[in-house]
């Protein structure tokens, strides 16, 4: 079975957020499994991670795309990265190539539906049969509808078109003439069945297209899958996912265990597993805390350590952030914040916080994206907070787990599918293995917390062997792949 994975995103080498995670992931698994040729296709950034590129080499010079009336020039290159073939597509416009961030810029529609329109002209110019193409969020949904009219036309052998929704709320929109740019008639998805987005109606939405093409459509968890259909976070495209209800597959992600392996990582100084005796377990949990004050400039002392890791975006519940470190602080505990500055907005709201709390040495709070110090705070860390108004899957809890740190999550998503209430009575006690709340409120997520840190400070024995108990979750991708190995069986 051959299948292409399109994306923006893939770890380690091209990273914002569990979108990479998951290409990285899943795409280094399938590659074990006998009888699979996987590959991947990214833009060549200029911020790639080039140190985990083995054997680049350049394929194609000078290949021609047609784009806005002349033939632009792209190269592509094959290189592997963990034993996954990975086709890198270098521009010599302004879009990728020469660019510092992955996204962010005003024209990113422009610059991903060159990206997609090269990527097909590339397999096209191939040859090979492939089984699927595997497309992810709106940056790379616009294949499916073109290669499904336009690409797929003459070939014997066409290949099923999958789509995995990391996130709905992002949906790419554009004109017709931008995708004319691209050589096609733009306005003929400009139809309520085709592209056409349910509130602007000269505006063509290309996660819509992605959702009205494709075969099957995989949301990152059982959850997520139910909750785009729903009115609250359908995204306004609630109507479309109800109408393919069929073609909906919900598929909670995995993680790379080999990567977040604290008895192996290279970011922290006292390595512990889930093998280790208990009291060497704490011992190292202790020891990585004292090394994360030091660096972060804290008081050294056995406060419990709530962290918060992610994109300082409205979807992460950045009230609700600011509010816990308030409150975090008020109940004696420590509180560290790793938080890519992607909205400035948000941003400047938590600087003026760290302002106010610049004397404190029970709160740090960093705004940079820094796969380091994320495995620093994991490992030294007894919670994570995560207040998310939606959150698809969520990979943070999941990784806390694999650290021995106890999730203090909304029930919301992923969240939900993977965090259980160690006070709920109605779940099996086997099960639960943090702290939960429902409402998107300051003060559900207070009382929660507050219950969290007494639970610590009570019986901080029990409070470990729970956490060290949770490190032996499997949330590995080589179970999570076998489900998609079973879709795309079934979808072949
Ligand atoms: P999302 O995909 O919405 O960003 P996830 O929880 O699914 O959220 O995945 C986030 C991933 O990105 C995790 O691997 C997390 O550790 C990482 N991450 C998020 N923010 C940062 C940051 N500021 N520095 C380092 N890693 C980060």
């Amino acid at each position: 079975m051959r299948i292409v994975h399109i994306a923006a995103e893939m770890a380690p080498i091209a990273k914002v957020g569990g979108l990479g995670d998951v290409v990285g992931g899943l795409s280094s698994v399938l590659s074990k499994q006998k009888g699979i040729d996987i590959s991947v296709i990214l833009p060549k950034y200029k911020s790639l991670k080039t140190q985990y590129l083995k054997d680049l080499k350049i394929i194609k010079k000078n290949f021609k795309i047609f784009e806005r009336s002349r033939w632009q020039v792209v190269n592509i290159y094959l290189a592997k990265v963990n034993g996954v073939q990975v086709y890198l597509i270098e521009d010599k416009k302004n879009y990728f190539s020469k660019k510092p961030k992955i996204y962010g810029y005003k024209y990113d529609v422009h610059r991903f539906l060159f990206f997609c329109k090269a990527v097909l002209e590339f397999l096209k110019a191939d040859f090979r049969k492939i089984d699927i193409i595997h497309i992810h969020d709106w940056h790379t949904a616009v294949i499916a509808p073109l290669y499904k009219d336009i690409y797929s036309k003459n070939l014997k052998h066409k290949a099923k078109i999958v789509l995995s929704i990391h996130n709905l709320q992002y949906q790419g929109l554009c004109k017709p003439k931008d995708i004319k740019n691209l050589g096609f008639n733009g306005k003929y998805y400009l139809t309520k069945e085709k592209l056409k987005d349910p509130n602007r109606p000269k505006t063509l939405n290309l996660l819509k297209g992605g959702l009205v093409y494709s075969d099957i459509i995989i949301p990152v968890s059982e959850n997520y899958a139910k909750e785009i259909m729903t009115k609250e976070l359908g995204c306004n495209l609630e109507k479309i996912t109800q109408k393919y209800k069929k073609k909906i597959k919900g598929v909670l992600n995995g993680i790379d265990q080999n990567f977040w392996r604290p008895e192996k990582d290279k970011d922290i100084k006292y390595k512990y597993s889930s093998k280790s005796s208990l009291k060497k377990f704490i011992d190292a949990k202790n020891n990585n805390k004292k090394e994360l004050q030091k660096i972060l400039n804290l008081d050294e002392d056995d406060k419990p350590l709530i962290c918060s890791i992610g994109r300082l975006v409205s979807q992460k519940g950045p009230d609700l952030i600011k509010a816990a470190i308030l409150e975090s602080i008020k109940v004696g505990a420590q509180f560290v914040l790793l938080g890519s500055a992607l909205d400035k907005k948000i941003t400047n709201s938590f600087k003026k916080l760290q302002k106010d709390l610049k004397k404190n040495k029970n709160v740090s709070l960093n705004f940079e994206h820094n796969e380091k110090l994320s495995h620093k705070f994991f490992s030294a860390a007894d919670f994570i907070i995560i207040p998310s108004l939606f959150e698809p899957c969520g990979l943070t809890q999941i990784i806390g787990f694999k650290y021995g740190v106890m999730p203090i999550v909304r029930e919301t998503g992923g969240l939900a599918d993977t965090v259980f209430d160690l006070d709920d009575k109605t779940i099996s006690k086997e099960k639960r293995n943090g702290f939960t709340f429902t409402k998107f409120l300051i003060s559900s997520q207070t009382s929660t917390l507050k219950r969290a840190i007494n639970f610590f400070k009570k019986d901080q024995n029990e409070f470990y062997e729970i956490v060290h108990k949770n490190m032996k979750l499997d949330f590995s991708w080589e179970k999570t792949a076998k489900k998609y190995l079973t879709i795309y069986k079934k979808v072949l």
